[in-house]
């Protein structure tokens, strides 16, 4: 198989791999990122940002991960179309080498590795789902709630962050459906009082979804089931405008599970403030490594963070 030695590896292409090459290639780390299948990151599959500082018109997500893609190049970083497929970070403490195999067919030895492989947003599964994506159909309210400000809205789940979410799509939305499949909330008892006592939440127990559906301006209304495969089911239309799924996400972990500690999720576990892990020289940044706020900004943020402690490991380690 073919080898190559790096000093700075960086996996994902999203804002946390784009920001840590920008400044690991300021520190003249000569990172080399790879972009793994989604390049760009999750970025790319929305259509405008608006709370990107430094975009005061906001911006389409493509075009923003473009700018920040220029800016690593700009400063030595050598972006490569590949994904990391296995790695072996068992090497001695005394002098760690971590080996990434990249699509089953090459090797890279580097001395540090930045890992920014963010979290996917777990989907219902349903055809309308995929058809509506960014024309309604959202899994991030903090990122698109604006967009449906004194509307009707839904949320999907009955966990914490469902609860979450619709306490804060309440405060811009003219009324909020909370779309539960149990007959109770899994959130914590605080969400659960805030949810039940927040005027324009209505929950719906015992609903599951069945269709969304809309029109070429985007979604109009939900098609729903009450009690489902009991004798009592019965269907149910809901007219809302957008459509919030917040049923949990899965971080892209799995790869690196045999040697990087994880939660009970799968988000990696940091160390303090910084994004060392369990492994001397490896690092993480952005959603891979953060379930509370999963945004741009964030997870350029930790990028930032990632590529400094890198640097001070490099140095100190001479
Ligand atoms: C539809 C949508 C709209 C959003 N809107 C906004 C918004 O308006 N504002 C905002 O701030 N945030 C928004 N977000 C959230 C934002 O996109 C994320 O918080 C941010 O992209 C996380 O950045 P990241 O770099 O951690 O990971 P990602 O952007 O998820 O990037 C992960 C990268 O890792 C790569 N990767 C994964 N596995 C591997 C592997 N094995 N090998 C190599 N590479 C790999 C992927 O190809 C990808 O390039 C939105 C999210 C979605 C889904």
């Amino acid at each position: 198989m073919e080898q190559e030695r790096v000093k700075c590896l960086i996996i994902g292409s999203g804002p946390a791999g784009y920001t840590a090459a920008i400044y690991a290639g300021r520190a003249n780390l000569q990172p080399v990122l790879y972009t793994g299948m989604v390049f760009g990151g999750q970025l790319t599959i929305t259509t405008e940002v608006e709370n990107f500082p430094g975009y005061p018109q906001g911006v389409a997500g493509p075009a923003l991960m473009e700018d920040l893609r220029a800016q690593a190049a700009k400063f030595g970083a050598d972006i490569r179309f590949g994904t990391v497929s296995a790695v072996d970070f068992s090497s001695a403490p005394q002098l760690p080498l971590h080996r990434v195999i990249i699509d089953d067919e090459k090797e890279i030895v580097a001395d540090a590795v930045i890992i920014a492989t963010g979290a996917t947003a777990k989907y219902l599964n349903i055809p309308s789902e995929k058809a509506f994506a960014g024309m309604g159909v959202s899994a991030c309210a903090t990122c698109d709630g604006f967009f449906y400000k004194g509307k009707d809205v839904a949320v999907v789940g009955g966990g914490d962050t469902a609860c979450e979410e619709a306490t804060y799509l309440s405060g811009l939305c003219n009324k909020v459906y909370l779309i539960v499949r149990k007959n109770f909330l899994r959130a914590s008892e605080i969400m659960q009082d805030k949810v039940m006592n927040t005027k324009n939440i209505e929950v719906l127990f015992e609903h599951n979804t069945k269709e969304i559906y809309g029109d070429q301006g985007g979604v109009c209304g939900v098609k729903l089931w009450y009690k489902k495969g009991t004798p009592e089911e019965q269907e149910r239309d809901i007219a809302v405008h957008g459509f919030f799924l917040a049923i949990g996400h899965t971080p892209n972990t799995e790869v690196f599970k045999k040697y990087i500690h994880t939660d009970e999720v799968g988000y990696i576990v940091t160390q303090g403030k910084g994004t060392q892990t369990n492994v001397a020289g490896v690092f993480a940044a952005g959603d891979v490594m953060d379930p509370d706020y999963r945004q741009g900004i964030t997870a350029a943020a930790s990028g930032c963070k990632a590529a400094i402690d890198a640097e001070r490991y490099l140095t100190n380690r001479l």
